[in-house]
């Protein structure tokens, strides 16, 4: 890929956390951003775009604004997702739904309109925000682990189909971040993780960030289909 910046980048669920800090760090790097999320703000440089990725029109026409605003998108990072929260025998069908239509089937409809582009262009970067616990398994988020799971079936598959026309598709898997996700919970939960993370904190969004931006580099051309964990040593060997 020509990989030369300003490249077109766009971020679903820029508004804040840690799509908030993958746009930041686009930025400092010299890219054009979007950023599409159902607010639409955006850090201050981005173009901030409403979207819900549930919805695939709104997908297809967000990318549209941002061909408009930046050109064709080459790197696309699919970050945006929420948590419901609860043991198996209280998860509702509501719950696993909202949670499968916002980290799977978004970042399909994402990955879909992305690669049309990216196609013509012979080259893009697909990256997913996966979660150690999509491999690590935790009580409690049987629906949000088995979409962050989901994920990497995805992305080795996209690298499976695309990966001949210079696309590559990777899965970055975040442990505990500080962000709002995790302000939610309890300070006996905190302490708990914090002792079983072998770096013995949380991470933050900057550091999830970095792993994104290496994934879109020139450096990164021949990865394709890898999960990189940013977990302190949490995930290991899973
Ligand atoms: P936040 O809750 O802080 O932010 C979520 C972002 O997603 C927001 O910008 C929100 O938009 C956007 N969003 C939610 N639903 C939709 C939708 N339907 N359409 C478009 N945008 C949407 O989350 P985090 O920053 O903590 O998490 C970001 C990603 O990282 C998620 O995929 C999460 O699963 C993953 N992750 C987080 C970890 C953590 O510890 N925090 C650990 C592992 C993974 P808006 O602001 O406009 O409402």
């Amino acid at each position: 890929m020509s990989e030369q910046t300003p490249r077109s980048v766009l971020v679903t669920g820029g508004a804040r956390g840690i799509g908030a800090a993958i746009v930041e760090e686009f930025l400092a790097r010299g890219d054009k951003v979007a950023s599409a999320s159902t607010s639409g703000r955006a850090p201050g440089g981005a173009l901030g775009i409403a979207c819900d990725v549930t919805d695939a029109a709104s997908v297809d026409a967000a990318f549209a604004a941002a061909e408009e605003a930046h050109g064709p998108v080459e790197v696309v990072v699919a970050n945006a997702g929420i948590t419901k929260d609860t043991l198996v025998l209280r998860m509702s069908e509501a719950d696993f739904d909202a949670v499968v239509d916002v980290n799977l089937k978004g970042a399909f409809h994402v990955a879909k309109r992305a690669s049309r582009g990216m196609l013509r262009l012979r080259r893009g970067r697909l990256i997913f925000i996966g979660s150690v616990v999509g491999l690590y398994g935790s009580p409690g988020q049987v629906n949000y682990a088995a979409t962050k799971s989901g994920l990497v079936g995805m992305a080795r598959s996209l690298t499976r189909e695309l990966g001949g026309r210079g696309i590559t598709a990777n899965v970055v898997a975040p442990g505990f971040i500080e962000t709002d996700m995790t302000a939610v919970l309890g300070e006996e939960q905190v302490a708990g993780y914090r002792a079983a993370i072998p770096s013995g904190r949380l991470g933050l969004p900057a550091e999830v960030a970095s792993a994104v931006a290496f994934l879109a580099s020139p450096e990164a051309g021949y990865i394709s289909g890898a999960v990189l964990p940013v977990d302190g040593g949490l995930g290991m060997g899973h």
